[in-house]
């Protein structure tokens, strides 16, 4: 589902995001209108979520795959339909997008597999959690996401 965010203090649409979205960082942003803070729903303080075991799941990733290849695999049986018939330029585009988006899929869903099977993603993850505990230190920071109503946990709380 895509959503929209507005800022909470002027309403100035600010971005438009997947629910499952999920980044890792600073979740307090800054208003590009009226400067007014605010919590990003897209980001997490891994130091308070903790880090999420699914995002090394190999099957997750494999599925992924399977579905880009999917689409790769109906955008050139269009394409060979096409070939063999003819078709309008425009409707070239059809398998054509299917056939981009199974190879962004399909690269994309690999450079994960890889990451993740050499240790290289979990590396990443354990620097991203440092980062975040560093950033919980700092009370102030802390206290205001607090004052925007997120949740602490007792370790962190002030
Ligand atoms: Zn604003």
């Amino acid at each position: 589902m895509s959503r929209e965010f507005h800022c909470p203090s002027c309403d100035k649409k600010l971005f438009t995001y997947e629910e499952r979205t999920r980044k890792y960082g600073k979740l307090l942003k800054e208003c590009k209108k009226c400067g007014a803070q605010y919590l990003d729903p897209r980001y997490y303080e891994l130091a308070i979520d903790g880090i999420p075991e699914d995002e090394f799941k190999v099957t997750r990733y494999s599925v992924a795959i399977l579905i880009g290849a999917l689409f790769g695999w109906r955008g050139i049986y269009v394409s060979r339909i096409y070939l063999y018939t003819g078709a309008d330029p425009i409707k070239w585009l059809v398998p054509i997008s299917f056939i981009l988006i199974s190879f962004i899929v399909i690269i994309a869903g690999l450079y994960e597999i890889i990451t993740i099977t050499t240790g290289i993603k979990r590396k990443k993850m354990e620097k991203l959690y440092e980062e975040s505990k560093a950033r919980m230190r700092d009370s102030s920071y802390v206290y205001t996401l607090k004052k925007h109503g997120y949740v602490i946990n007792e370790e962190y709380d002030i």
